[in-house]
């Protein structure tokens, strides 16, 4: 069983450490880490093509080696599986995200697209992400979501996943005794803040800045922010086909024959 642990904070994160250590312990778990050189939060899904990728050899805090590249997220998870690794993968573990990714934060979240990458590819891919409370300072605790992302891990290994779907895993900031549970979620509605801020360079030129408070959500029953706000871990199981089926009868009846 040969796992790749990736993220999208860059290989020197301390939630990509937490995971990968935590992953290691699986019955027969190979690792390899190959993740971005840099953070690339809120990159969405990215397919690097019209510049090279580098791929180079870094050491973890803990003493073990890791490859970082300059590619985004989900290029690592390509790079990885189309063959800068001699040896296949059988699942990707993205992760651990310091911010929870729930509801449209998918779409943004480079920890959930490099998960959905593994997906594309036909590899299991799983994403971790751990909603440190607003305001936290300090150095986070990533070792409960880390076990939590094993056990996901080790769920996923004995299971598999269906064809294009890919699970998306948020940890409320609790120690081990403290979860209520798991949940298998669905995506719930997140609500943005974002305000424009508008200054001015030193040359008197606007910039534009996209800024204001953190998104809360709608902690509706049966969604990911529901399960997490009431101290559950939320699992969501995701699908690549964006499709909104129940639109497509009515959108049929639109005059399309002009
Ligand atoms: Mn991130």
């Amino acid at each position: 069983m040969h796992i790749l642990v990736t993220n999208d904070d860059g290989v020197t994160a301390p939630g990509l450490l937490a995971l990968a250590q935590e992953i290691r312990k699986i019955e027969d778990a190979e690792v390899t880490i190959l993740a971005p050189d840099r953070n690339w939060s809120a990159s969405g899904h990215v397919k690097t093509m019209h510049r090279p990728l580098r791929v180079k050899t870094v050491e973890l805090p803990d003493g073990t080696s890791a490859f970082a590249s300059d590619g985004a997220p989900s290029d690592c998870v390509a790079l990885a599986l189309l063959g800068v690794l001699d040896k296949k993968i059988d699942l990707v573990v993205s992760g651990i995200n310091p911010h929870a990714n729930m509801g449209h934060d998918v779409t943004y979240s480079g920890t959930v697209t490099a998960a959905m990458e593994a997906t594309i590819e036909g590899v299991p891919g799983i994403a971790v992400s751990l909603e440190t409370p607003d305001g936290f300072r300090g150095q986070q605790d990533y070792a409960p979501a880390a076990r939590i992302g094993r056990r996901v891990a080790e769920q996923v290994i004995q299971h598999g996943l269906p064809k294009g779907t890919s699970l998306n895993v948020n940890v409320p900031y609790l120690q081990d005794d403290e979860f209520k549970g798991l949940r298998v979620t669905r995506q719930g509605l997140r609500v943005y803040r974002d305000e424009l801020i508008q200054r001015d360079d030193p040359r008197g030129r606007p910039y534009y800045w996209i800024g204001g408070e953190p998104p809360t959500g709608v902690s509706e029953d049966g969604t990911d922010i529901g399960a997490v706000y009431d101290g559950y871990v939320s699992i969501t199981p995701l699908q690549l086909d964006l499709t909104a089926h129940q639109f497509m009868s009515e959108l049929n009846e639109w005059d399309w024959q002009n």
